[in-house]
C-alpha cells in the first residue's frame, strides 16, 4: 500500500492517492472482483475475525478496490476516513441512522435533495426523531432552531436546484454550540471547489453518481468523517446493513475520478459563460448562478468556494409551457433528471425532482412552473449556446 506525499494537490492525489498495487505490480488499479477471501490456516481466520490480525473478510465489510477508493476521496477531501456506499441515499441515510436514536431533534436546510427532504421529513419522524426544517439562507432562522439541543444538522450547499448559498462556518458554529454532529451534502460543489470540513463540518457525504464518476454510468457514494466516528458510529451500522458499494462501481469511479478535476474546471467555466448568456436573454426572468454578480448571496459563494460548480438554473418569463417548448427543441442537451455529466442535461424541478413535496413547499423553495435546472456538460460551449438560442425560439 503506497501513501503519497498528503500535501499532494488534488489533481495529483486524484490520480495517484491511495493506491494499493498487488504483487503483480499492475499500473491501473485492479479490481477485485470478489465476494469473500480465503484464509491459509483455521488459526489465521480466527486471528483475523479477533481483530489481531488485518485481512480483508468479506465484501460488505470491505474489498480492496473500494478501500483505494476510500482512501483516494480521503486524501482529496483531507478528511481521516471515508466508507463508500451504493449511492449517495445509501451515504446519507446511514450517515443519519447510524447514530440517531429516538428522542434525538434533528435541524435541516428546507432546500434539499428530494430523496434527503424525505427521509428528514418522513423516514426520521417514524423512528420517534423530531426534525425541523429552516430557511438555509437565514442566519437568524438557524439561530432560533439552533438554541435548542439537537442530535444532527443536514445541510447542502450550494443547494438543489435553487443554488442557495448557506453559511457553512457560522451554521457549523451554531450546531456544535449546541452539540449536534454536522452533516454536510457537498454534491453541487465537489471536493474541488468547497472544503467543507475546513469550514466546521463534522461529517461530509457525496453522491459518487454525480460529478465523481462523471460520465453516468454507475451509482456509487460516500461517507467522510473523523476516523474515531466512522469506526466506532458509522462502521457497525454500515457493515451489518450493508449498503456497500460493488467493487465493480468503485472501479469506474476511480476511473472517473482521474479526470475530475479537468471535467469540473472545463464544465465550471461552461457554466458561468451560459449563466450570462442566459442572464441577457429576454426569455430568461432571471438566471442563477453563484459566482454571478447578480446572486444574492454572491459573496458568501465566492468566501466558501473556489469556483460556481457544474449547475445553472433559471427562470423562463413563460412558464410551465415556456420550459417545455424550449426543452422539447433541444438538439444536443438531453432532459433528465441525473447531472454532472460530461452530457448537458436540463431538469425541469417543478413537474419531475420537485413534484413530490406539492406546490407549497416547492414556493417556499423559490422553485416555479418556469424554473430549468441545467447541470452543463463537456460539450464545446458555443454549440450549448446556439442549442438554448435555437430552443428558446420555439417559445411561443
Ligand atoms: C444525486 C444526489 C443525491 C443522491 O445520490 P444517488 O447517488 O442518486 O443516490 C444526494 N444529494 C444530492 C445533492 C444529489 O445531487
Amino acid at each position: 500500500m503506497s501513501d503519497p506525499d498528503p500535501k499532494l494537490r488534488p489533481a495529483t492525489q486524484l490520480i495517484h492517492a491511495g493506491r494499493i498495487r498487488s504483487n503483480l505490480d499492475e499500473n491501473a488499479e485492479a479490481l477485485f472482483l470478489t465476494s469473500g477471501f480465503v484464509y491459509e490456516s483455521a488459526d489465521l481466520a480466527e486471528a483475523v475475525f479477533a481483530n489481531q490480525v488485518e485481512h480483508f473478510q468479506y465484501s460488505r465489510f470491505a474489498n480492496p478496490t473500494v478501500t483505494m477508493l476510500e482512501q483516494k476521496l480521503a486524501a482529496i477531501e483531507d478528511a481521516e476516513a471515508c466508507r463508500c456506499t451504493a449511492t449517495g441515499m445509501a451515504a446519507v441515510s446511514a450517515a443519519l441512522l447510524c447514530g440517531l436514536k429516538a428522542g434525538d431533534r434533528v435541524v435541516a436546510a428546507r432546500a434539499l435533495f428530494g430523496s434527503c427532504h424525505w427521509i428528514v421529513s418522513t423516514l426520521l419522524p417514524q423512528y420517534g426523531i423530531a426534525t425541523e426544517f429552516v430557511d438555509g439562507a437565514d442566519l437568524d432562522a438557524w439561530r432560533v432552531a439552533l438554541s435548542r439541543p439537537a442530535a444532527l444538522v443536514l445541510l447542502e450547499s450550494p443547494s438543489n436546484p435553487m443554488l442557495e448559498i448557506v453559511d457553512l462556518r457560522a451554521v457549523s458554529a451554531l450546531a456544535h454550540e449546541v452539540g449536534a454532529l454536522v452533516v454536510v451534502d457537498n454534491v453541487f460543489a465537489t471536493p474541488l471547489l468547497q472544503k467543507p470540513f475546513e469550514l466546521g463540518a463534522d461529517v461530509v457525504v457525496y453522491s459518487a453518481t454525480k460529478h465523481m464518476d462523471g460520465q453516468g454510468r454507475v451509482l456509487g457514494g460516500a461517507v467522510l468523517g473523523r476516523k474515531k466516528w466512522i469506526e466506532e458510529v458509522f462502521q457497525p451500522f454500515f457493515r451489518n446493513t450493508g449498503p456497500s458499494l460493488s467493487p465493480f462501481n468503485a472501479w469506474m469511479i476511480l476511473k472517473g475520478l482521474e479526470t475530475m478535476s479537468l471535467r469540473v474546471a472545463a464544465q465550471s467555466k461552461s457554466a458561468e459563460a451560459i449563466a450570462t448568456f442566459l442572464e441577457a436573454s429576454p426569455q430568461v426572468a432571471r438566471s442563477l448562478y453563484p459566482t454571478l454578480a447578480s446572486h444574492p448571496q454572491r459573496a458568501l459563494a465566492m468566501a466558501q468556494m473556489s469556483g460556481g460548480g457544474t449547475l445553472v438554473t433559471f427562470e423562463l418569463k413563460g412558464g410551465k409551457a415556456a420550459a417545455f417548448a424550449m426543452m422539447n427543441a433541444f438538439r444536443i442537451i438531453s432532459i433528465s433528471n441525473n447531472l454532472g455529466d460530461t452530457k448537458s442535461l436540463a431538469t425541469h424541478p417543478a413537474t419531475t425532482t420537485h413534484m413530490r413535496i406539492g406546490a407549497e413547499e416547492r414556493a417556499k423553495l423559490g422553485i416555479t412552473d418556469g424554473t430549468v435546472r441545467l447541470s452543463v456538460g463537456l460539450e464545446d460551449v458555443q454549440d450549448l449556446i446556439d442549442d438554448l438560442t435555437q430552443a428558446m425560439q420555439n417559445i411561443k
